[in-house]
């Protein structure tokens, strides 16, 4: 992924060291090697790599080989977890096609100080593993309070919440297929009563249930990526 690189035609690309490094020592590739670049604007282009040194590389855009999609994945709005789980979330809504994520701060948030450059660098990563030709926004995080007052009106927001008087997850999914959309999910504490009440006062929300079970919010997130992307068409 080279966000400002230019890619018509045989354009040349400068890599920065981290990449070059990357595509040198991990990936084995050397001169005269074809390798996939994307920049997040014009498509995927496979180069021929020219050089690749400590400081630096550079490759040679040869052919086009998809042009760009347009970014109509659902946003995830998750309360920051711990380190690990936190990382595993932004690394698979990546490759479950997740356009936007935003941490969202609630009553019982573990860790209210959330490394959005951390998350942006796994989405990357995640998103070359998985040859996305877009890298998913990270958001600076916000209170979940306050999310009503800037919510575009014609994206639908799936709360998941593992209480009985939730809408199963398969048709609740199925009603906001096709328009935009956006998941949350709660924090290790799960989201307060207070929360919950707020929420369902919303007219943009749906309470969805991912069956009986109490799911770590990981495991949530995840299933619910799954079946949005499943059920989406994706
Ligand atoms: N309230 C839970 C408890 O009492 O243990 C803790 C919350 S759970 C570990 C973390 C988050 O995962 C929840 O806030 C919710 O968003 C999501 N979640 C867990 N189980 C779920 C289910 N069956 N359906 C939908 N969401 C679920």
């Amino acid at each position: 992924y080279v966000p400002d690189a230019p890619l018509d035609g045989h354009a040349t690309v400068d890599l920065p060291a981290a990449q070059s490094h990357y595509l040198r020592s991990v990936m084995r590739r050397g001169p005269g090697n074809a390798v996939v670049v994307f920049n997040g604007r014009d498509g995927e282009w496979r180069a021929t790599v020219e050089r690749l040194a400590k400081a630096g590389g550079r490759l040679l855009c040869r052919d086009r080989l998809r042009p760009q999609a347009a970014e109509a994945g659902p946003w995830l709005l998750f309360a920051p977890l711990k380190r690990g789980p936190v990382d595993l979330v932004a690394e698979k809504a990546t490759e479950l096609g997740v356009a936007r994520l935003e941490p969202v701060l609630t009553r019982f948030t573990a860790s209210t100080r959330v490394n959005t450059d951390r998350l942006r660098a796994l989405a990357v990563e995640a998103a070359e593993q998985c040859r996305r030709l877009t890298v998913p926004e990270v958001a600076a995080p916000v209170a979940l309070a306050r999310i009503a007052e800037t919510w575009p009106a014609e994206r639908r927001l799936l709360v998941l919440a593992e209480h009985g008087d939730a809408t199963p997850a398969a048709r609740a999914f199925a009603e906001a297929a096709g328009a935009p959309a956006a998941l949350l999910v709660g924090p290790e504490g799960g989201l307060a009563d207070s929360e919950l009440d707020a929420l369902r006062q919303l007219d943009f929300v749906t309470m969805v249930r991912l069956g009986p079970r109490i799911l770590r919010a990981e495991t949530a997130a995840i299933a619910g990526l799954s079946l949005w992307q499943t059920l989406s068409g994706d």
